[in-house]
């Protein structure tokens, strides 16, 4: 099994690792490539779109006994949070940004949030962030350096 520098194993296009029967990669773990040779990004969307995929093509080789066609990442756009009111989105088409694309951030991240009981927690998360400021990064320190920065 051939892994590359981020511990990611290149996939065959039907995400089965090549010389392994029956074992399958799809997520952050898999290196898969688009049709120009680039490797996809580490990201949900096509996390989860494998996800989607894999799961119809191992019913499909299940039930039918067939293959399926290689995995196609279908790219929804790219987004990033630049403010407290603000926001970018890129569909390719076409670029929103400011408080319109902030808010089509937070609506279409709790949108594809699995459960009503995630979208709820999450709602409630951030609106008590927002009015407290609370914030959401944590810093997490090895015992070693925490002790020695007290004794500092
Ligand atoms: C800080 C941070 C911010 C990010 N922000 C974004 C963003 O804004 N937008 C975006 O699209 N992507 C973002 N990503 C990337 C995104 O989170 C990943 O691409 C996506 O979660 C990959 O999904 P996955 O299912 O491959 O892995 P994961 O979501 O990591 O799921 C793997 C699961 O396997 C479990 N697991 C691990 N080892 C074992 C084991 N031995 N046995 C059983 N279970 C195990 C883990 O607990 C975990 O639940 C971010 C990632 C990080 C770290």
């Amino acid at each position: 099994m051939q892994a590359d520098k981020a511990g990611r194993i290149e996939v065959n296009p039907d995400l089965s690792v090549p010389g392994m029967e029956g074992v399958y990669v799809a997520g952050d773990l898999a290196l898969v490539r688009d049709r120009q040779g680039r490797a996809l990004p580490g990201l949900a969307q096509v996390a989860k779109q494998q996800g989607a995929y894999l799961g119809r093509a191992l019913v499909k080789k299940i039930i039918a006994g067939a293959d399926s066609a290689p995995f196609v990442f279908n790219n929804r756009g790219n987004t990033a949070i630049i403010g407290r009111h603000s926001a970018v989105f890129d569909f390719g088409w076409c670029r929103v940004k400011g408080w319109p694309a902030w808010l089509l951030w937070a609506l279409i991240h709790v949108y594809l949030l699995v459960g009503f009981e995630h979208r709820l927690l999450v709602v409630a998360q951030w609106v008590w962030r927002y009015l407290t400021y609370e914030r959401g990064a944590r810093l997490i320190l090895e015992p070693e350096c925490s002790s020695r920065s007290k004794l500092k």
